[in-house]
């Protein structure tokens, strides 16, 4: 089978460079796909080509940007199968999982597409005789989109599309571990009749391309997503330079709280999935189960022969729970991680060991008598790593989980009507979830945290076009 090459997309041209192969994450040595690297000249030509195109994007009829959005959606759709099989071998996500993830970045599209037909500004009673008094929405103008590898196709999707909804023109830089999704996203979004310059792709390091984009002056904004320490550079960057708006979507290390009145069987399920799924690369996964001491226990023995019984392996085998982990840099901090807990006096009570002919390939760890000041409870992992806090009652709980910089997803396991209110009420989360996993989003629905997880307005749903229009307050006398 030929390899997929993908080339930078700039202003309406594919721009080559200096060609690296994208590896397949569990099998060493076979190449996914072949990208061309952007250098910061390629970023320039790309800001350059996004700002001359956005005012007349922006003039363009509502209905032409709806018809674009809705064909790129359409056109994602129509390839689940072959992007998804693509997606799991440059990351390692299951293959179901790829194939939800190729679904929502599609439907997310048609989302946005439809979305423009909502009303778009609002009518205000003047204080003042003879006069009205509205508030317009203007575009933001250009867009620069910074996404991390965990999702590779649907966090350039669910940027990408509120920013061209709302008549933005965009250079995404997509991280360099996963070029292949968002290559193909290109090629979707150029086929789709969408006019050159509206989108850029520049597939290059963050430290050049990234960078480019961060102290560029022709860009009016960044959307970013990835972790809390490059959030905070972006920041810095985005205020010395040219004062960009800039949105940050970051680290998590989210607590799921088991409490004893909690079905145990959806408490472990609930735990499984947070914890352990996509191999615990998802910045809503539940790194800290903080569990009431009742049913402490037996919780610790089921979730932890139910970790056990996972099977980690290709992730284009149905047979598979888990995929391998993304990177031998990740491998390699969540390895760190583990001997962390056991240096601190958490107690292993599943995986632990690895084996270098494992590869990339992680058993899920997860440590009992862990507390909440340890590092293994305090520092976001990104892996198949989590720990059990035993806790006495709903109040302890409750501060435990709250005790964090963080505070992305929060979840409590409980058959108490009084105590999920309470939860939800006092959780100091931007996502709070009840005998739900932690991870888990809706498109039409916000997303975004709180503290060390989250600066600006909120992502997805009709939220997101707080970030990507600019509020325009009209007063006209008659
Ligand atoms: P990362 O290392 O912070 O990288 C994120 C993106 O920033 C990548 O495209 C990266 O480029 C780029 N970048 C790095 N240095 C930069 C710089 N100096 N200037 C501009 N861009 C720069 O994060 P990651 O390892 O890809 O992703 C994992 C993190 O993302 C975790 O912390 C996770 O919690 C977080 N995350 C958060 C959410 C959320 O919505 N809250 C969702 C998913 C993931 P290169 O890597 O290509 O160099």
């Amino acid at each position: 089978m030929p390899v997929p090459q993908h080339l930078n997309l700039v202003g309406g041209e594919w721009v080559d460079g200096e060609r690296r192969p994208n590896h397949n994450p569990a099998r060493p040595g076979e190449v996914v796909s072949e990208y061309a690297r952007a250098d910061r000249d390629t970023a320039r030509a790309a800001v350059a080509a996004a700002r001359a195109a956005q005012p007349g994007w922006a003039r363009r009829p509502v209905g032409d940007r709806m018809a674009i959005l809705d064909r790129i959606g359409s056109a994602i759709l129509s390839r689940v199968d072959d992007l998804a099989v693509l997606l799991a071998r440059e990351e390692g996500k299951l293959l179901a999982e790829a194939r939800g993830e190729v679904t929502r970045a599609g439907q997310t599209f048609r989302y946005y597409a439809h979305q423009l037909l909502q009303p778009q500004g609002e009518v205000y009673a003047s204080t003042r005789e003879n006069v009205h008094a509205e508030v317009r929405r203007r575009p933001l103008g250009v867009v620069g989109v910074i996404t991390p590898w965990n999702y590779p196709l649907a966090i350039p999707a669910w940027k990408v599309a509120p920013a061209l909804a709302y008549g933005n023109t965009v250079v995404l830089k997509p991280a360099e571990l996963v070029p292949a999704s968002a290559g193909e996203l290109a090629r979707i979004v150029a086929g789709a009749g969408t006019p050159p310059g509206v989108f850029n792709l520049v597939t290059g390091s963050g430290r050049e391309v990234g960078e480019e984009l961060l102290t560029s002056r022709d860009i009016d904004g960044i959307s970013f997503t990835g972790g809390t320490g490059t959030g905070a550079h972006v920041a810095r960057q985005c205020i010395a330079h040219g004062n960009k708006r800039f949105q940050l979507e970051m680290g998590g290390k989210n607590p799921l709280v088991v409490l004893d009145d909690a079905d145990l069987e959806v408490a472990v399920r609930c735990a499984l999935d947070g914890s352990f799924f996509s191999s615990g690369q998802r910045c809503t996964a539940s790194s800290r189960l903080i569990v009431q001491a009742g049913i402490h226990d037996r919780f610790v023995e089921a979730l932890a022969t139910a970790a056990d019984a996972l099977r980690v392996g290709d992730p284009l085998d149905p047979g598979s729970d888990l995929g391998p982990v993304v990177s031998p840099d990740q491998l390699a901090q969540n390895l760190d991680y583990v001997r962390i807990g056991r240096d601190e006096g958490a107690t292993v009570v599943a995986g632990g060991a690895h084996r270098a002919d494992e590869g990339q390939f992680m058993r899920p760890t997860l440590f009992a008598d862990a507390r909440n000041d340890m590092r293994l409870a305090r520092e976001e992992i990104f892996g198949p790593v989590s720990c059990v806090i035993r806790v006495d009652d709903l109040d302890e709980a409750i501060d435990v989980a709250g005790d964090t910089p963080y505070g992305l997803s929060a979840g409590i396991v409980t058959t108490s009507l009084a105590a999920a209110e309470r939860f939800k009420r006092d959780a100091r989360a931007g996502i709070v979830t009840v005998n739900l996993p932690t991870a888990g989003t809706e498109l039409h629905l916000p997303f975004g945290g709180t503290g060390a997880s989250n600066h600006g307005p909120r992502e997805q749903g009709g939220y997101a076009r707080d970030f990507y229009s600019v509020p325009v307050t009209c007063y006209t006398g008659w």
